[in-house]
């Protein structure tokens, strides 16, 4: 999701590049949706129409235009409404066309992207420029190397960069669902001590996707569940706000990890998206954070060649470095702590948690941090997410 994005991002802005990826095109172009979704913020939209695809992915989003989050149907609540912001939050969209329309571009834009699909990068060697060595022994030399090989990326460790890894001992189970009741455009976010539970809406009214986190094992009995008896399960755990519920789709698990590189960049190269921080998805952030990678690292390419410096120039790769390490430690934390505070039993922490989230409904300029960072629309924006030229 996010080296695509990059290679069109860089085409768009005159920079040419080789992009690796081990999957089979047609495999992703002859797919289905799935039943997995992305919450993708109003600046991540800015990402994807500066290079080419909102436009074809509108048609398949549907509008967050509220967000709540409870403990429980008789608990305190937080409810920011988009109205507040004159536009929604941002879009659930399937997975699935995010991918095509990136592969549809990439393919569309030949001429700037050398594409070698179920092709993977075997080695790199850093030399004064970079050398890689793919599947079928083909060496690629270029002046820079973008790792965006996900949150297991082999990639990340052949140049060097260390990773730090934390275990969450939870598993999220991704499934679509119907239910009796209309979702109006509200995401809602359950805190339950086991771990969040999301319910994100989708296209039609009555559809949404479904992120429930659960203690592993737990999630390997919940998701093996009949699906009448997996639908009963939801429905009672929603205390039946959803009304009847039905399965639309497969169900997913995803055990849940951090990752975080110890850096961003070593010699010619730069880490973007999962390969350089994996996060949780309680916040439903982990591709929108990927997406502000592009944005910058995109500007401070452009930047160097304008001034006539190669693309691995060290002052400007150390500038990709400063700048997201803020954004991207930022959000770890919030997700973190958030998985923290509300994965607890503590009766005094209970305590406190219910009269923060009642005093948070009532503080507007904290309610509106809070709306600005889930648009990704605060902090040192690139241009890209200005919508200002390059
Ligand atoms: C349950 C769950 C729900 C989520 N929900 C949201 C959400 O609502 N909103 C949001 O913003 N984020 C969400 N995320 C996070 C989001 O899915 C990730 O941040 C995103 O997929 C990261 O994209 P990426 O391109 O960096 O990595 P990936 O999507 O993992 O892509 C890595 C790519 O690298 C390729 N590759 C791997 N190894 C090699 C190699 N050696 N050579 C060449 N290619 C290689 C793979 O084929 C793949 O195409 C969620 C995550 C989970 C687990």
């Amino acid at each position: 999701l996010v080296g695509a994005a990059q290679a069109l991002a860089l085409a768009k802005n005159n920079i040419s590049c080789v992009l690796v990826d081990k999957a089979r095109t047609q495999d992703v172009l002859k797919a289905t949706h799935d039943g997995r979704v992305s919450a993708i913020s109003q600046a991540s939209v800015k990402v994807l129409h500066h290079i080419g695809v909102w436009e074809e992915l509108s048609f398949h989003a549907n509008p967050i235009e509220r967000i709540m989050v409870t403990e429980g149907a008789r608990s305190a609540k937080v409810v920011f409404d988009a109205n507040e912001v004159g536009e929604p939050f941002g879009f659930m969209l399937p997975n699935i066309y995010l991918r095509q329309a990136l592969l549809r571009a990439v393919l569309d834009n030949a001429t700037m992207i050398d594409f070698r699909e179920v092709c993977g990068v075997k080695d790199v060697v850093i030399t004064p420029s970079v050398q890689a060595v793919l599947e079928d022994e083909t060496l690629l030399r270029a002046e820079l190397l973008v790792i965006a090989d996900g949150r297991y990326s082999t990639l990340r460790d052949k140049v060097g960069i260390h990773a730090r890894k934390f275990e969450y001992g939870q598993e999220a189970i991704v499934c679509t669902i119907w239910h009796e009741k209309p979702h109006l455009n509200t995401a809602t976010e359950w805190f339950f001590p086991v771990g969040p539970l999301a319910v994100l809406p989708m296209q039609g009214g009555h559809h949404s996707c479904v992120v429930w986190t659960e203690k592993e094992g737990m999630a390997a009995y919940i998701a093996g569940l009949p699906k009448a008896t997996f639908c009963e399960e939801l429905a009672l755990k929603l205390q039946g706000v959803m009304g009847n519920i039905s399965l639309e789709s497969e169900v997913f698990r995803y055990p849940l990890n951090l990752f975080q590189a110890s850096r961003y960049t070593a010699q010619n190269t730069v880490v973007i998206g999962d390969a350089a921080h994996a996060i949780h998805p309680i916040a439903g952030q982990g591709v929108n954070l990927g997406y502000r990678d592009v944005a910058a690292l995109t500007e401070i390419l452009v930047e160097a060649k304008r001034h006539g410096h190669t693309l691995g120039n060290a002052t400007y790769l150390q500038r990709y470095q400063q700048w997201r390490s803020f954004d991207a430690a930022s959000m770890i934390a919030v997700t973190d702590g958030l998985n923290r505070l509300f994965s607890t039993e503590k009766r005094s922490v209970k305590a406190l948690r219910q009269l923060g989230m009642a005093a948070f409904e009532r503080i507007k300029p904290a309610k509106m941090l809070f709306m600005e960072a889930a648009m990704g629309v605060s902090g040192d924006l690139p241009k890209m997410l200005q919508s200002k030229p390059i």
